[in-house]
């Protein structure tokens, strides 16, 4: 049964949403009848799929004479060869053999960026590069197939279809030169029509560098850095120029209705997903920095670090008990807080503070409702790494010590996954930071909680109370949901 059914009645809706100065009898003449939420939801008019002034009818509105209509085989289609030869445009307008455009695009598109032409300069191109990543799609699929994983090596570099990527030497044009200001304004431009949503950057120095991985289980080589111009790999080792002085961090959003419908193979969908999303955004973006001159170190899916630390170093939100970054918009609805190491100079953005761990403090709800019991249930976080509980369990091979948290449980984590086959992610939908910007009156509590923690004992009760967090109870009905494009409402504005 929802929680709606013991949460509110009809009249507290109707407040709710503004409507109940009109008077409830007035209504009634005008409005179904409805004794609660879950019969609106389940009224055949709240599936309603168009706008009131969208008709339907019978037949579309292009008239089609049927007895006249021919089947067409694709296979004939031609808008190019078959047009030209012999044509005096054969020459200019024939493909190039191994590309998809002719001489004339080619020498066109030179012209254009030399010029540079509003619309089609260097970092134009940059972001019309961002296409080719469908293609990645079937190379990820391929080694996916192959059990390699999410990225595997090639990420690192970025993939042999960079090698398609225009370049200033190709085209003949010096590379992009801009302020660091400049640069992260356009990397947040490019990176947010990517697929990203929020996005920060951090100078690198030597105690951030301390959480770059030296290696990654999914490759099983170090990653070194050295004075060298170019990233590359060989058989023994990953190479970081150490000219890449910078990290450039994203979010990618995870939906907060179909996370929060787990542990099942639902919210298994939310995360896959936007893990695929996150090797999309990371291919664009080694594609855009190519084609004007620069470079980004890509990671597979464990990232080239601590993602949720170098979410907080950027200012993207704060590290929680859960162990993931909340952000201020989002919560921790994010996969993940991703950062590529690049060689572009930009400008850092700040930490910030908006009461997120403070609240942790004496809010259990993550752990509380963690189903592995992996996440710590102190009150305070602490400089300690998960104790050794018994001969087996080496905490040492999951938690890196060195900073204050509630460092948690990855094998009791990962034990839960194997017992429930499925990714889990409870502590993710239970969060209470975990809503929507405009569903809740949360807007309103953020900023008190910002300012002081007097009553966040307070508003984790009202969260409660309100029924928030997992619909373990209700996954089935995400089927009739009809929730928006990926699920998520992007409508919502990030602050940053
Ligand atoms: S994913 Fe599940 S088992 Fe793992 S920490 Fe979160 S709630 Fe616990
Ligand atoms: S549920 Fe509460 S304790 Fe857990 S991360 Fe969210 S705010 Fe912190």
């Amino acid at each position: 049964m929802s929680r709606f059914h013991s949460t509110l009645s009809r009249r507290d809706f109707m407040r709710g949403i503004g409507l109940a100065s009109v008077g409830l009898g007035t209504l009634s003449s005008v409005t179904p009848r409805f004794t609660d939420l879950d019969e609106i939801i389940s009224d055949e008019k709240a599936n309603y799929k168009q706008p009131w002034w969208v008709r339907e009818q019978d037949q579309g509105v292009t008239e089609v004479d049927w007895d006249k209509k021919q089947t067409f085989n694709q296979a004939q289609y031609d808008n190019r060869v078959a047009h030209l030869r012999p044509s005096p445009l054969d020459d200019e307008y024939r493909t190039l053999p191994g590309t998809f455009v002719s001489e004339l695009y080619y020498s066109n598109m030179k012209t254009f960026i030399q010029e540079n032409k509003p619309g089609f300069s260097l970092r134009d191109r940059g972001i019309y590069w961002g296409w080719a990543s469908p293609m990645i799609k079937d190379v990820l699929g391929y080694r996916r197939a192959g059990g390699i994983g999410s990225g595997s090596g090639e990420s690192f570099t970025g993939y042999d279809f960079l090698d398609l990527v225009d370049t200033p030497e190709s085209i003949g044009v010096p590379r992009w030169e801009g302020t660091p200001e400049e640069n992260s304004r356009m990397l947040r431009s490019a990176l947010k029509l990517m697929g990203a949503s929020t996005v920060g950057f951090v100078e690198i120095n030597d105690n951030n560098k301390k959480l770059v991985f030296t290696g990654s289980s999914l490759v099983g080589k170090p990653v070194v850095w050295e004075d060298t111009e170019n990233i590359y790999q060989t058989n023994e080792k990953q190479v970081i120029p150490n000219k890449c002085k910078w990290a450039v961090v994203y979010t990618i959003r995870q939906p907060l209705e179909t996370t929060k419908r787990g542990p099942s193979w639902i919210s298994d969908g939310a995360v896959g997903i936007a893990y695929d999303q996150c090797d999309i955004v990371q291919y664009r973006l080694q594609a855009f920095l190519k084609c004007i001159g620069y470079q980004a170190v890509g990671g597979n899916i464990f990232g080239l670090g601590p993602l949720p630390a170098w979410g907080e170093l950027s200012g993207l939100g704060e590290v929680g008990r859960l162990q993931n970054l909340i952000t201020p918009e989002f919560g921790p609805l994010i996969r993940e807080s991703k950062f590529n190491l690049i060689d572009l100079p930009v400008a850092p953005t700040k930490p910030v503070n908006f009461g997120a761990q403070r609240f942790c403090h004496t809010c259990l709800k993550c752990a509380d409702a963690c189903p592995g019991n992996a996440l710590q249930k102190n009150r305070e976080p602490s400089w300690d790494i998960t104790p050794k509980y018994d001969e087996y369990v080496k905490p040492e091979l999951f938690n890196s010590p060195g900073h204050k948290t509630w460092y948690f449980d990855h094998f009791k984590c990962r034990k839960f996954w194997e017992e429930s086959a499925s990714f889990c992610g409870v502590c993710q939908g239970t969060c209470v930071f975990s809503k929507e910007k405009l569903q809740s009156i949360h807007e309103f509590v953020k900023p008190v909680i910002g300012q002081t923690s007097l009553f966040n004992s307070f508003f984790y009760n009202m969260d409660r109370a309100f029924g928030y967090g997992l619909h373990s109870e209700d996954i089935e009905n995400w089927w009739d949901m009809n929730l928006p494009t990926f699920n998520i409402d992007y409508s919502e504005k990030p602050y940053i």
